[in-house]
């Protein structure tokens, strides 16, 4: 994944509410864990591949966009890596 994906995954998903600022810092996107944010954010990936967003221009089938978006939900830190305790 380029960071052209990456950009618009993160857009996506902050748009979508999948992610979002750390409420105590706001240095870090936290995952949120919600099912239908989540939805959403394959929904909104899905739209932006056939408006031909740049990100997934290596992309040709749906498919390859939702593993693009599964990827980037879990890899996504579940929890604030500067304000968590271990
Ligand atoms: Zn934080």
């Amino acid at each position: 994944m380029n960071s052209h994906t990456m950009e618009t995954l993160e857009r996506c998903a902050r748009k979508a509410g999948a992610i979002e600022p750390c409420s105590l810092c706001g240095g870090y996107d936290v995952y949120v864990g919600d099912d239908e944010a989540d939805r959403m954010t394959y929904a909104m990936a899905t739209n932006a591949w056939k408006a031909g967003d740049s990100g997934f221009r290596s992309m040709w089938k749906p498919a390859q966009v939702s593993a693009v978006v599964k990827q980037f939900l879990d890899a996504a830190n579940d929890r604030c890596p500067s304000c968590s305790i271990p």
